[in-house]
């Protein structure tokens, strides 16, 4: 057995597990191979990736939305000659659990405290806890510009401040609004609380999750919608960083070279993959916004305005073998058609099955497809109840037809998500049906 397929075979091949860089996961086009890094990467370093996703896979790149990097459509031969490939470049992988901390964490003077001490902790602690669920995440969040509030963990730690010096409130499953308050503590507490939690889910086994340690406890207050990583960012002293991201979290190895490229040619040395399926590029700020200019004329999504920044698609068909709809072509033309429905109070969430891998938590306006078309959901997840069922032929009438909905019936002031939520299943089952034959 090699190396390969035993971990394909015992580990990764699991619905749910992640595609890790030595246990490829099986999609529609062929294997894809998991990234994960732990700190700033050279856009030399990214462009030489890139250049192995050519030569070993079918040169197309995902940032997903947690940031990590995926390289598609290796082959059981191809795979391991990746994973050693990769280890050479010498980047700075993450190993064990994955503790997560924002992409500006250390650099951010509006920062309450520098999480990473604690997330690395945390890291070393668990390193000998067996029997984690394979997605287990913990997020250590020090507050900032860019937050990791809508990244679901299955421990969250977010720094607070107040009268007794900095503290930090532990939470258990969910998001930052929907996880639940399991303790507020100091430091070094938080640490071992978090590390107790770390080993009693171990214990309890690898389909054990953070929101099973939380009945009884109460839901955290709900914060303001982190702000989104795309658009340029003041740091301590001079530097600035400046977010940018593919389209729908996916590019072509030639395109993501050419970026990095240019960032070489404008002097930029560091860039972090980070939420939302962005690369964060660091330098002074006039060099931040020549790449951000030479990134917005090449197609890249740079700002939180561009409506496909609020569209959460999955790879969709003819990448993943589940698919029935190709979620970029589908997103693409909602960006389009839709754009003042998409003003990023919600993400629109297109998936190509129920299974919802783009979005996992409840979105104000699914499209999910289906065997038979294309099923739509408000306030919920890819596989609940649709408040209409729509042919293939007839998805972008009936995206316009809601998007008119809002349009018309959208109150002074009133977001997007608001209004989709005012209106409710039935206004929008009648808007989309209307004028069907
Ligand atoms: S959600 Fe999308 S990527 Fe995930 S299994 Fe379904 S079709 Fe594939």
């Amino acid at each position: 057995m090699t190396a390969l397929s035993f971990d394909r075979n015992t580990l990764d091949m699991r619905r749910g597990a992640c595609p890790a860089l030595s246990a490829p996961m099986q999609t529609g086009d062929g294997l894809l191979a998991r990234v994960a890094l732990v700190d700033v990467i050279t856009p030399g370093q990214l462009a030489e990736l890139c250049r192995l996703a050519r030569r070993h896979g079918n040169g197309i790149l995902d940032i997903s939305a947690r940031g990590n990097l995926q390289v598609r459509g290796l082959s059981e031969a191809s795979a391991p000659l990746l994973d050693a490939d990769v280890r050479a470049l010498n980047l700075p992988p993450r190993e064990g659990l994955a503790v997560e901390t924002p992409p500006l964490a250390g650099m951010d003077d509006t920062e309450i405290a520098d999480p990473r001490p604690i997330a690395e902790a945390i890291r070393q602690g668990a390193r000998d806890i067996l029997g984690l669920a394979p997605k287990m995440s913990v997020v250590v969040d020090g507050g900032g510009q860019l937050r990791l509030s809508d990244l679901l963990a299955d421990i969250r730690l977010t720094a607070v401040s107040c009268d007794e010096g900095i503290h930090w409130t532990l939470l258990l499953g969910g998001t930052e609004t929907t996880g639940r308050v399991f303790n507020v503590l100091r430091e070094t507490e938080a640490i071992s609380a978090a590390l107790a939690l770390v080993r009693k889910l171990g214990e309890k086994g690898p389909k054990a999750r953070g929101r099973d340690l939380a009945a009884g406890l109460s839901t955290n207050h709900a914060p303001g919608r982190p702000a989104s990583p795309f658009g340029t960012f003041r740091l301590s002293g001079d530097l600035f960083a400046t977010g940018i991201g593919p389209a729908f979290g996916q590019a072509s190895a030639e395109t993501l070279m050419a970026l990095c490229d240019e960032a070489e040619r404008l002097g930029i040395q560091l860039l972090k993959p980070a939420f939302d399926h962005s690369l964060l590029f660091f330098g002074p700020q006039t060099v931040c916004e020549a790449l951000t200019a030479f990134a917005g004329s090449n197609g890249f999504v740079t700002s939180p305005r561009d409506p496909r920044s609020a569209i959460a698609a999955c790879p969709g068909s003819p990448a993943c073998n589940s698919a029935t709809v190709a979620t970029h072509e589908l997103g693409a033309k909602a960006a389009e058609e839709c754009g003042d429905l998409l003003d990023g109070s919600f993400k629109l969430h297109v998936t190509g099955c129920p299974k919802g891998c783009a979005h996992p938590q409840p979105s104000a306006l699914a499209l999910c497809g289906t065997a038979a078309g294309l099923s739509l959901i408000t306030h919920g997840k890819a596989a609940d109840e649709p408040f209409a069922s729509v042919a293939f032929a007839d998805t972008n009438n009936s995206l316009r037809r809601i998007a008119d909905l809002v349009r018309d019936e959208r109150r002074a002031g009133e977001n997007s998500a608001a209004c989709l939520a005012r209106l409710g299943p039935r206004r929008l089952a009648a808007a989309v049906t209307s004028g069907r034959s």
